[in-house]
């Protein structure tokens, strides 16, 4: 293994994108992700335009807008009536605002795209098999250690190893998740068979007490992603691949209006997962000597602000910028860092108070969502300053 090699833990969003924005600037990768095998796994994943603006500059505008719906609008109705609370236009406004566009897509189509675009690079890039289990560093590099008993020397080693992050724990240790009080069901629902009613062409967010819905089209509209969340004071254990009856998402759901149980009722009984949501405290810092991490390994954050995905595309761009600017390595991971902690501790608290904007029907609260929205949206990780609070 070259000692100059940037290794990269886990091959999630955020790890190929990281691999993607370091090859954009001539670097090495090695990506290692513990799954033998990377396959399809996942549901629907917003785009917002703050990560796809970053995607555009990695080369990959023409694979998403071929794989991506673009949604037309954003619709808020209420859980039992129908009655819309809020509309508000998408597609066009997106790319006028902010100079970008806004996407749905399945998750294990961007995995693809950009599995295909850092294999493209460089066919022996992405290694999966080789979980990470530890890492020892020196003033000229890092050795990194697999649950395999293997090891491989490299440069710098960036922890995007997702929720549970080795990486992280190696670093700062273990973190002490703590259940929200509220969990979530996803589903993918085929097209054929829904009626014409449950199939408008915007994302639909069903809001009741303590209760919502978010529902949208992905793959050229032949699958509706649908994610149910509801306060419980039972927890379901956190993680993505947990399934679930769908009776009991149905129950759960029980008294709403007919599209939304006709949308849950029609879920497939191998395509309902369900998973409770924890917060863990915000890192102060995140990156020691040679290592850092990224995405979810440095600031999971809860999926009211669909914004997961896209901190970690931002960080990877971030990221790039940083080692092309700065020769030295351990200086390059702290400009990283400073760049983005104050964002990212913001979008986690934004995050948690979110759901406030989502599970109240009384009250409008749609001028501070609009506000959020666009301190979110415009960020752009391409021109921003490099060590600025941004
Ligand atoms: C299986 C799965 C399904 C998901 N489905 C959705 C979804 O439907 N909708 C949504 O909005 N978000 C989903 N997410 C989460 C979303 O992808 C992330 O919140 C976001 O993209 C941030 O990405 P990340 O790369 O930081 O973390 P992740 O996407 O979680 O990626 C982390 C990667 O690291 C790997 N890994 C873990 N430990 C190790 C280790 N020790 N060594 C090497 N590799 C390791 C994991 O297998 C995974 O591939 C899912 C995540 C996963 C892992």
């Amino acid at each position: 293994m070259v000692g100059e090699t940037v290794i990269i833990a886990g091959a999630g969003i955020g790890g190929l994108t990281t691999a993607l924005s370091c090859q954009k600037i001539g670097r090495r990768v090695r990506v290692f992700e513990r799954a033998p095998e990377l396959g399809e796994i996942g549901a629907g994943i917003m785009l917002t335009p703050n990560a796809v603006r970053c995607l555009e500059y990695l080369g990959l505008g023409d694979a998403l807008s071929a794989a991506a719906v673009e949604p037309t609008e954003s619709i808020y109705r209420k859980f039992d009536t129908s009655e819309v609370l809020m509309r508000a236009g998408i597609k066009d406004k997106m790319r006028e605002t902010y100079g970008a566009g806004y996407y749905l897509i399945h998750r294990a189509d961007l995995h693809s795209i950009l599995m295909q675009a850092v294999q493209a690079n460089d066919a022996e890039a992405i290694c999966p098999g080789f979980g990470v289990s530890d890492a020892d560093q020196n003033e000229s590099g890092v050795d990194v250690h697999f649950e395999n008993g293997e090891s491989v020397a490299g440069n710098l080693l960036i922890g995007c190893d997702g929720i549970h992050s080795a990486v992280r724990g190696k670093l700062f240790g273990k973190s002490n998740p703590q259940y929200t009080g509220q969990s979530a069901w996803r589903g993918m629902v085929p097209v054929e068979g829904l009626p014409e009613s449950v199939l408008e062409p915007g994302t639909i967010s069903w809001i009741g007490e303590d209760k919502h819905v978010i529902q949208y089209a992905v793959r050229q509209g032949r699958l509706i992603n649908y994610v149910a969340i509801v306060a419980l004071e039972d927890w379901a254990e956190e993680g993505w691949n947990r399934p679930a009856p769908v009776e009991e998402v149905v129950a759960e759901f029980a008294g709403w209006h007919a599209d939304v149980l006709q949308l849950l009722s029609a879920t497939p009984p191998d395509n309902c997962y369900k998973w409770g949501l924890f917060v863990r405290e915000s890192l102060k810092s995140w990156t020691v000597g040679r290592v850092t991490l990224l995405g979810d390994a440095a600031h999971p954050t809860l999926p009211f602000a669909a914004q997961g995905s896209a901190m970690a595309i931002e960080d990877a761009v971030i990221l790039g910028r940083a080692l092309a600017s700065y020769d030295d390595a351990e200086a390059a991971l702290k400009v990283y860092e400073s760049t983005r902690l104050a964002r990212t501790t913001w979008l986690v608290e934004h995050a948690r108070q979110a759901t406030k904007l989502y599970q109240r029907v009384q009250g409008n609260k749609s001028q501070q969502r609009a506000s959020s929205v666009d301190e979110i949206y415009s960020y752009d990780a391409i021109q921003c300053p490099l060590g600025a609070s941004s």
